[in-house]
């Protein structure tokens, strides 16, 4: 039944787990947010969720502009001033929430309020990406990161709310 991937999906999701980020990280971050919400909720549903998300290519773009923006500022290799405020993940930037806000607008406006919330609280992975202690730069990625777990919570409401 595996759809067969092509070479946009290989690619986002070689670069994601090179970037030091697996599914199940991001199905752990969908559990945080929706474990209130569904009685006998499973990381295998989390997880399914997840890579629902990450068959569709308007996210496959999402993660290879962003991860190749935080690899290049890591390189050095952007042009000032992009390459200092990409670099210090500078607060007033905003562009990386920008990219983000392609993937959680894909399953409506509940991915939003999932975003912003987990965005404050930056459990599990997203606390790894923003130690800026690793010399890595996840500017842009920790926002695609958590986009991407509020758009599978967004999928997993809707898919409950119709089943119920
Ligand atoms: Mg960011």
């Amino acid at each position: 039944m595996e759809k067969k991937m092509n070479q946009l999906e290989k690619t986002a999701r070689k670069w994601l787990e090179e970037r030091g980020v697996k599914p199940e990280q991001i199905a752990e971050l969908v559990y945080y947010l929706q474990q209130n919400y569904h009685t006998n909720l499973t990381m295998d549903e989390c997880l399914e969720n997840v890579d629902r998300v990450l068959r569709k290519r308007e996210v496959q773009n999402a993660i290879l502009t962003g991860i190749q923006f935080d690899l290049l500022a890591e390189q050095g290799k952007l042009e000032e001033p992009l390459q200092s405020i990409i670099l210090s993940d500078e607060g007033l930037y905003g562009i990386d929430e920008v990219l983000a806000f392609s993937i959680v607008n894909i399953y409506g406006s509940i991915g939003f309020t999932n975003y912003g919330f987990i965005d404050k609280q930056k459990p599990g992975v997203l606390k790894y990406l923003n130690d800026k202690s690793t010399g890595m730069c996840h500017t842009f990625l920790d926002d695609i990161v958590g986009a991407i777990a509020a758009a599978a919570s967004s999928r997993l409401a809707h898919r409950a709310a119709n089943t119920e």
